[in-house]
């Protein structure tokens, strides 16, 4: 398995000094060695060098890894966990049986055809008589198909030109969150351009050995934005946005390298992005007196590293108390497909974040990744509890007073 020689260079950069073990969901879960980041360093290197033959409880350990990035952001010597997963998983994909890697094959091909996914989520109705489901569980009612116009006009006086991504599973599942989005930025002056080319951003084919497919998606991404005349790329799901945010290193070595790196330098996520930004005088807020608990998710935390952004944007509502939700440190389980593919630990880790909520009362739950918002809601739905899980920008939107 020979990885590149710059990320054997990353491998060897990691001084075994276990700082990242502590910041670890999979270690605390099981405090076993390879279970956690150093471990799985460990693990890749003697795979890498020989030492190590690929056997099914080492294809485990690295398959147990959430892809948090906790680790990456705690280690002293900036070792890219995040990168070298990736590229070992996409190394060691061919190891795999066939079924497994045709499962997901189709899974990852269904993500980049918009109109084909809406209907297999539809569909996902049924999963519970065709054996899908871990998947049902976690779709929520399906709203109404999205129909997105191609550009929405500032509504305030105007300050910039944005463009608006959609994703793949969020234009469906997250169409609240990309109209509050749209809402919030057309009042804010800002015209929103949504170019229909766009496609699923590959992320779930980067985490899951699919690099090609990924480098793909990305492609196709930069085609669909590049003639736009935005200053920024926004994202509503962090786990995305972060995704858009790597483009540059994920086409380092492409013809399309100069493409990705001008794209991520103007992806940002929404919640930083409005934060920043002047609202018109007129522009005003309802009080809210509720007490919302703010969950942070990794992408937001570890990768864009922007995990302040929802306070200070929601500080804006006049009566609203805004709390940390405990641990927040800790990955919730949600990780993209984990939930799915690892079902029974991500449920272990949901349960701690279901009792801080309980412990807080509060009254709100309020999280910036659609993956986090359905693996919480989902455990929420099986505690028998009616807790609301919003985004950020949907429940500044919904306070915001409208002078239409
Ligand atoms: S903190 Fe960094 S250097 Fe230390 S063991 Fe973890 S990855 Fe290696
Ligand atoms: S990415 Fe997360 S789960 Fe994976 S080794 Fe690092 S801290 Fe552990």
């Amino acid at each position: 398995m020979p990885l590149s020689p710059l990320l054997q260079q990353q491998i060897d950069r990691c001084v075994m000094c276990g700082l990242c073990t502590q910041h670890c969901p999979t270690y605390a879960l099981t405090p076993n060695e390879n279970e956690s980041p150093r471990g799985r360093l460990a693990l890749i290197a003697a795979v890498n060098e020989g030492q190590l033959a690929v056997t099914p409880p080492l294809l485990a350990h690295l398959d147990h890894c959430l892809g948090c990035r906790a680790c990456e952001r705690a280690c002293p010597s900036q070792v890219a966990f995040g990168e070298i997963m990736d590229q070992a998983r996409d190394l060691l994909e061919p190891q795999r049986p066939r079924q497994q890697r045709l499962r997901k094959h189709l899974g990852h091909a269904l993500l980049g055809h918009r109109r084909l996914l809406r209907t297999a989520l539809t569909g996902l109705r049924w999963a519970r008589k065709t054996g899908l489901d871990k998947a049902a569980r976690v779709i929520p009612p399906i709203p109404a198909g999205p129909r997105w116009r191609a550009y929405y006009p500032p509504v305030a006086e105007a300050r910039g030109e944005v463009g608006l991504f959609l994703g793949c599973i969020n234009e469906t599942l997250g169409q609240m969150e990309l109209r509050a989005a749209i809402q919030l930025l057309t009042h804010a002056g800002h015209g929103v351009h949504i170019p229909p080319q766009q496609t699923c951003c590959g992320a779930l084919h980067r985490h899951n050995g699919d690099t090609r497919a990924a480098s793909g998606l990305a492609r196709q991404n930069l085609r669909a934005f590049e003639k736009l005349p935005v200053t920024a790329i926004l994202h509503t799901a962090s786990g995305c946005t972060s995704q858009l945010r790597e483009y540059g290193q994920q086409l380092a070595d492409d013809t399309q390298a100069r493409a990705a790196a001008r794209f991520s330098a103007g992806v940002e996520d929404i919640n930083h992005f409005l934060a920043r930004q002047p609202w018109p005088r007129e522009m005003r807020f309802s009080p809210l007196r509720k007490r919302v608990a703010i969950h942070s998710p990794c992408s937001l935390k570890n990768v864009l590293r922007q995990a302040d952004a929802p306070f200070r944007l929601l500080t804006i509502i006049p009566d609203i108390e805004l709390i940390a939700l405990a641990d927040n440190g800790l990955c919730c389980g949600g990780a993209g497909s984990y939930m799915l593919t690892q079902a029974e630990r991500a449920a272990r880790l949901r349960e701690d974040k279901l009792d801080a909520l309980q412990e807080a009362q509060a009254d709100i739950l309020v999280t910036s990744n659609i993956g986090c918002a359905l693996h919480l809601q989902a455990g929420l739905r099986e505690r028998g509890r009616e807790i609301e899980v919003l985004h950020p920008v949907t429940l500044l939107a919904r306070q915001m007073d409208k002078a239409e």
